[in-house]
């Protein structure tokens, strides 16, 4: 399955071409500089508010982080629902089995929720 719009697989391309890789590179080398490494403190506090409210899902999320160090979760190399070699996130469907897990990619994530 493809859900990949004309723009997306159209910006993937962009980024092959050494040009733009260096463009990018530029781009994101004075963005940290000016900006940081670090999370800001706004969304340290947003993530703690959240943590709060979904004890589980902070839970269910250890819970992963520690399988995958352990080696009994195994994180694929592509997102399973586009298929694309990008940073993945393990989706689940519920909080109540923190071992079953979807690895979908951060455009991938948010549609499934919707679903
Ligand atoms: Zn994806």
């Amino acid at each position: 399955m493809n859900l990949q719009t004309a723009q997306q697989r159209q910006n993937e391309r962009r980024r092959t071409i050494p040009e733009v890789k260096k463009q990018r590179a530029m781009y994101y080398k004075a963005w940290y500089e000016t900006r940081g490494r670090g999370r800001s403190q706004k969304d340290k506090e947003s993530y703690r508010l959240w943590a709060l409210r979904n004890p589980k899902a902070v839970k269910a999320r250890q819970i992963v982080f520690q399988a995958l160090k352990s080696g009994r979760l195994e994180k694929p190399e592509k997102c399973v629902n586009c298929g694309q070699r990008r940073k993945l996130l393990a989706h689940h469907e519920s909080y109540d089995f923190p071992y079953m897990v979807t690895w979908v990619c951060f455009s991938c994530h948010p549609r499934r929720r919707n679903n």
